[in-house]
């Protein structure tokens, strides 16, 4: 857990901080958030004051359980803010309004091939103007955007079933804003995922943890210590290219034997067998895989998800019982090596918008994806202020 400050100037920090701990550790008492982020219970007493006057946090005393009052038990209040989360990808725009806690409150879809980024720009306008209309006077915290990486790899972005044509080179996070007037942020659809994982999902449970995601083709991220390990270009850990069969099947990157021509939902929709009878085929790849995976980045553990439906994840994790070994063989182990996503369908609309929750709401991820005040005015009651 991060540390608050005593500096003066640190207190929109330690707002942040004290309201992250509350999520993280909710139901929890003034005391125990003291002691996890380091400040005086009388400091922590008046951020939570002034949260709970912001409406982001909500003190309830429990049930009395034998004498004395039961203690003020803290959490999130979940109509504390909302977030839109706006999914683009080759064959059309979804977007959702997310609440703070991470329920779906409503998912709209707009079909459409191959769009442009004027007219989805202009459809996410309309959508986010939807969205905002199912809570009236409600705060909007911003939006976030997720779509298909990886970014501007000349080989890779420009061929293949995942494909954007028109997308090279659009400034993402200043048109979403133009769009819809919120603070924007955007990442590819499968950091979103994973940091949607992260924030709502089992993955709060783990600091280092890989995200293999199932899209058309196959991704990944690695989330360490809590954030999406980046690489210079934003595209490290993109699993699906490693040539996992020598002169193996061509692949549209150029090479052969790419894991994701194997592992991956089109393969499977290509192979057109039974999901079990391919889970069979495909063991072998998806073991060594599992295994470079681990080696390389040491994972606590590796959580599958993305958009492959939830029985086909299942039968992915049960293959962890006969994986090849690697570094993940420790005494001192507790997580299984392979886990199934808690996002399921909507792993990605509710991941770009943990995006805006994260860059608005998190002492960790505020600059990271840009500031609320770069990306557009603060709010009233804004906890950036
Ligand atoms: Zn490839």
């Amino acid at each position: 857990m991060l540390q608050g400050t005593n500096q003066e100037s640190g207190r929109p920090y330690n707002r942040r901080l004290v309201l992250e701990a509350i999520r993280i550790h909710a139901p929890t008492t003034r005391g125990e958030i003291a002691a996890h982020v380091g400040l005086t219970v009388q400091t922590v007493s008046t951020i939570v004051r002034e949260l709970e006057e912001q409406g982001y946090v909500l003190a309830a005393r429990d049930e009395p359980k034998g004498r004395g009052l039961p203690p003020t038990v803290l959490r999130v209040n979940p109509a504390g803010g909302y977030a839109i989360g706006v999914h683009v990808t080759p064959l059309g725009i979804g977007a959702a309004l997310v609440c703070l806690t991470g329920d779906v409150v409503a998912v709209l879809r707009r079909e459409g091939r191959g769009l442009g980024p004027d007219t989805a720009f202009r459809t996410i306008g309309e959508l986010a103007q939807e969205l905002k209309q199912l809570r009236p006077g409600s705060r909007i915290l911003g939006v976030g955007m997720a779509l298909p990486g990886p970014f501007g790899v000349d080989t890779m972005s420009g061929v293949g079933p995942t494909a954007m044509a028109g997308w090279e080179n659009v400034p993402l996070q200043a048109r979403l804003h133009e769009a819809t007037g919120l603070p924007s942020f955007f990442e590819t659809d499968m950091a979103a995922a994973a940091l949607g994982e992260r924030l709502y999902g089992i993955g709060a449970d783990f600091s280092d943890f890989y995200y293999l995601f199932f899209g058309v083709g196959l991704g990944g991220v690695m989330v360490h210590e809590g954030a999406v390990l980046r690489g210079a270009w934003g595209n490290a850990g993109e699993i699906g290219h490693i040539p996992v069969v020598a002169g193996g099947e061509p692949c549209s990157c150029g090479n052969r034997g790419c894991l994701e021509r194997y592992v991956s939902l089109e393969a499977l929709r290509r192979r057109g067998i039974p999901d079990a009878q391919w889970l069979g085929e495909i063991e072998p790849v998806f073991g060594s895989a599992i295994t470079v995976i681990e080696n390389l980045f040491d994972p606590q553990t590796i959580i599958l998800g993305g958009m492959a439906p939830e029985p086909l994840l299942q039968g992915l994790a049960a293959l962890a019982e006969r994986l090849p070994g690697s570094v993940s063989a420790r005494s001192d182990r507790t997580a299984p090596r392979l886990l199934v996503a808690h996002g399921g369908q909507n792993s990605v609309l509710s991941g770009a918008a943990a995006l805006a929750v994260l860059g608005t709401l998190s002492p960790r991820h505020g600059q990271m994806f840009g500031t609320a005040s770069e990306a557009g005015a603060p709010q009233a009651g804004d906890i950036a202020a």
